[in-house]
């Protein structure tokens, strides 16, 4: 049974993940600007780029972009059933962005309940 939350409530939850992250860390993420996006689920152009409904968030890092971190809400939420469940995997997915970001691969992050 999906949880579902307001788009504020997913944003503050996201937000405070990011929290986690230790301050060293963090200072070079707000220095590049690192942006989290929501989506409520993948577009179509996503699906392109084998962005399915089992993904639940994925970084983007070219050169000609912002450098972003997306967060598929609805994804996430299917995963979930309480509040308590939503944070875990909320602050999950944006951890493991978070690695992306730092140029870790899947290897570096090692075997973790999330996809992508
Ligand atoms: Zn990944």
């Amino acid at each position: 049974m999906p949880f579902h939350v307001s788009v504020d409530e997913f944003e503050r939850i996201a937000a405070a993940a990011l929290d986690t992250i230790p301050e060293s860390l963090r200072a070079r993420l707000d220095d590049d600007n690192l942006l989290i996006t929501i989506q409520s689920a993948a577009t179509e152009s996503d699906r392109e780029e084998d962005i399915d409904e089992h993904v639940l968030g994925f970084y983007e890092g070219g050169d000609d972009f912002p450098k972003r971190i997306v967060l598929l809400q609805r994804h996430i939420e299917r995963w979930c059933s309480t509040h308590a469940e939503l944070v875990d995997q909320v602050t999950d997915t944006v951890l493991h962005e978070v690695a992306h970001y730092f140029g870790m691969d899947h290897n570096d992050i090692g075997e973790t309940r999330l996809r992508h």
